[in-house]
């Protein structure tokens, strides 16, 4: 095979030194794994790089600490026998180069050192296997033990080793198989996709928090639902997220269907990829019809319903959050209210009120605008000519929720009457009736009744606690 050399792959002057440091110590060094693969696929310059030496991983980064001018902090993981530190904007890992032996219960090897061929070999991919060398005598020499530049060119997804083997020994590599699939747009080999569907129950001794970093990671690819299809085909998705297989299926009664919810699902993931980065955001795209499958019914007069599935879907995202382990903080809550608000505009783009816009600024707040592009991906008609109308009726509704916004100002409601004035005026001490009146205030506003201003709702509260009862002093 001819001998490839990369060395302006590792120009930089963190590879000098750490080629000096081996040197020094007398040990082989070498760039290996996403680092690699990354700049053969030109994706831009990777900001964390994995070293290994065959030798001491951690004598190495001590060494290359103490050569660097900024003498940087030394972070080690004496368990793991690796060691990591920064220099400029770069994050290097170091590790010795090992041999692994697996067993059954747990994804974490007994190790021994070994070569760096034992090394590559422990590798997930033939693309992640890649390793260019850091030693004087071939600085920058590719070595490739398992054709992984053809997978890369063929955009293949394979396994150094029998793929059966790799993904029973660490089930997380089901995972990154398919989040690489997705996030490169690659094609997982034939042998590797039967083996990962075989292992898919070995998911289970893999921590949650993992499993999720991965589903973000596909979830934050161009076209998150190569990701979702593959998690589907190969059997790990009832295992992550029953809620969305709960939604496959057409059902038919006198002559009635409804829509396949999971694929709808998936296609609004896609669209609302286009138009935002936002990982909760398309978190959202992907549980917004959840409640879907719980609230099913079928009526003779009115065929499918889904009543109340956005409430019901709502809830049942904090139980799938906590369930994943995930965040039960303000990004779940953005989640929720996104979930349970998304039938809102489609609402509005058949009868726009003032006073409906108005409700919908106060309900959303300042995720007003994330709420209008999750509305505006959840179109998913065949249909030319409905895709068409369906759109301009979003954009009516996003001109009149401006106007209106302009002009009223009920985005972030400040109650222009407060507790304490209302305390004041009637002589009141802490009762229901403020409560009472505060709310009375706030629906006259929203419904139009009155403006959003101090001197009409002030004369408003008056009328109104009047007719409560109240005294004015
Ligand atoms: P990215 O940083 O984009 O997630 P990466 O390939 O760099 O991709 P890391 O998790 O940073 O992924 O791991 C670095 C390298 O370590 C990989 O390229 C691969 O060679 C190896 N590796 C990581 N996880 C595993 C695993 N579970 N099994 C085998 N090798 C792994
Ligand atoms: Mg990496």
């Amino acid at each position: 095979m001819q001998q490839q050399i990369y060395k302006e792959a590792i120009s930089a002057s963190i590879f000098k030194y750490i080629s000096k440091a081996s040197q020094d110590l007398g040990i082989k060094s070498y760039v290996i794994g996403g680092f690699v693969r990354d700049y053969l696929l030109q994706r831009g310059n990777a900001k964390d790089v994995d070293v290994v030496a065959v030798g001491s991983g951690i004598a190495l980064a001590e060494k290359v600490a103490e050569l660097l001018p900024t003498k940087p902090k030394v972070q080690v993981f004496k368990t793991y026998g690796t060691a990591m530190l920064r220099y400029k904007d770069i994050e290097i890992e170091f590790v010795g180069a090992r041999k692994e032996s697996y067993s059954e219960e747990s994804r974490n090897p007994e190790v021994e050192e070994g070569t760096l061929q034992d090394d590559q070999n422990r590798r997930d991919f033939t693309i992640n296997a890649l390793a260019l060398s850091l030693n004087t005598e071939d600085f920058g020499l590719l070595l490739d033990p398992f054709n992984g530049v053809e997978d890369l060119t063929s955009k293949t997804i394979r396994t150094p080793l029998d793929p059966s083997i790799t993904y029973s020994d660490d089930p997380l590599r089901m995972m990154r198989a398919i989040r690489f699939a997705s996030q490169l747009n690659f094609t997982i080999e034939p042998r590797s996709l039967e083996a990962i569907s075989k292992n898919s129950d070995r998911l289970k001794i893999i921590t949650k928090e993992r499993i999720v970093d991965e589903l973000n990671k596909m979830m934050l690819s161009a076209k998150p639902s190569v990701g979702f299809l593959l998690l589907e085909s190969t059997q790990l998705l009832p295992l992550i997220l029953p809620e969305l297989i709960a939604l496959k299926g057409v059902e038919e009664v006198e002559g009635q269907k409804h829509k396949d919810n999971f694929y709808h699902t998936l296609e609004v993931v896609d669209n609302i990829s286009k138009n935002t980065n936002d990982v909760w955001l398309r978190w959202a795209a992907l549980l917004h019809d959840i409640g879907k499958a719980p609230t099913k019914k079928f009526h003779k007069k009115i065929g499918w319903t889904f009543h109340a599935h956005e409430f019901v879907g709502s809830k049942m995202v904090f139980k799938l959050f906590k369930r994943l382990k995930m965040p039960l903080n303000n990004k779940m809550k953005f989640v929720q209210k996104m979930v349970l608000l998304s039938s809102r505009p489609i609402v509005l783009a058949s009868e726009v009120t003032d006073s409906a816009v108005r409700r919908l600024i106060f309900d959303a707040g300042d995720d007003i605008e994330s709420l209008m592009t999750l509305c505006e991906a959840d179109i998913t008609t065949k249909n030319p000519n409905k895709f068409k109308k369906y759109h301009k009726n979003f954009e009516l509704v996003r001109q009149k929720i401006k106007e209106v916004e302009e002009r009223d100002h009920v985005r972030n409601f400040q109650p222009p009457i407060t507790g304490e004035l209302i305390m004041e005026t009637f002589n009141l001490e802490p009762c229901r009736e403020i409560g009472q009146l505060k709310e009375a205030i706030k629906e006259a506003i929203l419904e139009g009744e009155i403006p959003n201003e101090y001197e009409a709702s002030y004369q408003f509260m008056l009328e109104k606690g009047r007719s409560l009862g109240l005294m004015k002093d």
